[in-house]
């Protein structure tokens, strides 16, 4: 089964070509970065611009690295939610045109069940039931994925995401676009206990986030320090946020582990880049027997590749769309597509 998979949500766009799901024959992923730095974020109305100029092109190269043609594609799979509407509308439009002219079928993929998929590509033996902390732009997920396509979400944030709260520190701090890979690097040469930063733990037991007040607390030591003249090591305000951060990811995420009684815990996003959650969680899983694994670099962040990992499966499981498939801007995880 050889898949054609876009991807379209945000800023990157993406294509990629897969056989039988774990098998990546080409992923090509063109970034926006660049266009949007200069408004510290994603500018939704530039972004769709941008994914209409490059999508063919984008296309055309994943099939040419994979060495295949339109006609050997046997089913076309894509992102339909969450994500920003213009933005997935062009991947979508795409995908149903190709599915429409090929006559081929059409999978809808969840985005954030995507980013869960970037760890099957890697490691070509695991299977759930498993834990996944999801971090990335806009999410922050706990996952027990009992099944292919089977979840239970067991905590996310209540407010910020985590990318979110390393994007915003970033650009208080003045380090640049997107924020999680600067301050990532910065941190390295800090100290992180430097500055006590609050960590966030709600409830007893629950396993929700949130990292607004941590993201405030950083913004009041900023100006407090500016106020009274003293100059600040940016080293250390990086470093003592990401350990905060990465602190109460993953204390919550063994916590779900046992609580569930898995052995497995997987990381997933853009924000499961960060050196300093790996290695924090490689520590924690090996003290308490658990197996880690995580996806390289170049598939935490976002493209086509898991997007095609994640159709194959909810293919052979039965789901599949039509040419009634929207763009859905706030789709929940688990939720499957169902003609309205
Ligand atoms: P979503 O998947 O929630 O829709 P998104 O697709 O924009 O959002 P991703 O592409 O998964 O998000 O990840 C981008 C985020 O990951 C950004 O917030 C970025 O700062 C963060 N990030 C990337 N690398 C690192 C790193 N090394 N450390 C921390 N954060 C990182
Ligand atoms: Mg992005
Ligand atoms: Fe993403």
């Amino acid at each position: 089964l050889i898949i054609l998979a876009l991807e379209s949500s945000c800023d990157e766009t993406s294509a990629a070509v897969l056989k039988n799901g774990r098998e990546v024959l080409s992923n090509i992923v063109s970034s926006q970065i660049d266009l949007h730095k200069k408004f510290g974020g994603v500018v939704p109305e530039v972004a769709s611009r941008k994914h209409v100029e490059n999508i063919s092109y984008v296309i055309d190269e994943a099939l040419d690295k994979a060495n295949v043609s339109f006609k050997d594609i046997d089913l076309i799979g894509v992102t339909y939610g969450p994500g920003l509407v213009g933005a997935l509308l062009v991947g979508l439009s795409t995908a149903k045109a190709l599915a429409y002219s090929l006559d081929k079928p059409l999978v809808g993929v969840n985005h954030i069940e995507g980013h869960i998929y970037a760890n099957f590509i890697e490691h070509k033996n695991l299977e759930p039931p498993f834990i996944c902390l999801i971090v990335s732009g806009g999410h922050t997920h706990l996952v027990y994925m009992k099944d292919y396509g089977v979840y239970e979400v067991l905590g996310k944030t209540r407010d910020d995401a985590a990318g979110e709260a390393f994007d915003k520190v970033a650009r208080a701090i003045g380090l640049g676009y997107p924020g999680g890979p600067i301050i990532d690097k910065l941190s390295k040469k800090g100290n992180k206990n430097a500055i006590n930063f609050p960590r966030t733990y709600l409830e007893n037991d629950s396993l929700d986030f949130s990292f607004s007040g941590l993201k405030s607390a950083v913004l009041n030591y900023l100006n407090n320090s500016k106020m009274k003249g003293i100059s600040i090591i940016k080293e250390d305000v990086a470093a003592s946020f990401q350990q905060a951060v990465i602190d109460v990811l993953v204390d919550k995420t063994i916590l779900a582990a046992k609580r569930c009684g898995v052995d497995t815990i997987v990381i997933a996003g853009g924000v499961a880049a960060n050196s300093g959650l790996r290695q924090l969680l490689k520590e924690r899983t090996e003290k308490n027997n658990f197996k880690l694994m995580f996806p390289p670099i170049s598939l935490c962040t976002d493209n086509a590749a898991m997007i095609g990992c994640a159709a194959y499966y909810d293919y052979i499981n039965g789901y599949s769309a039509d040419m009634y498939l929207n763009a859905i801007p706030n789709l929940k995880i688990g939720q499957k597509y169902e003609r309205i």
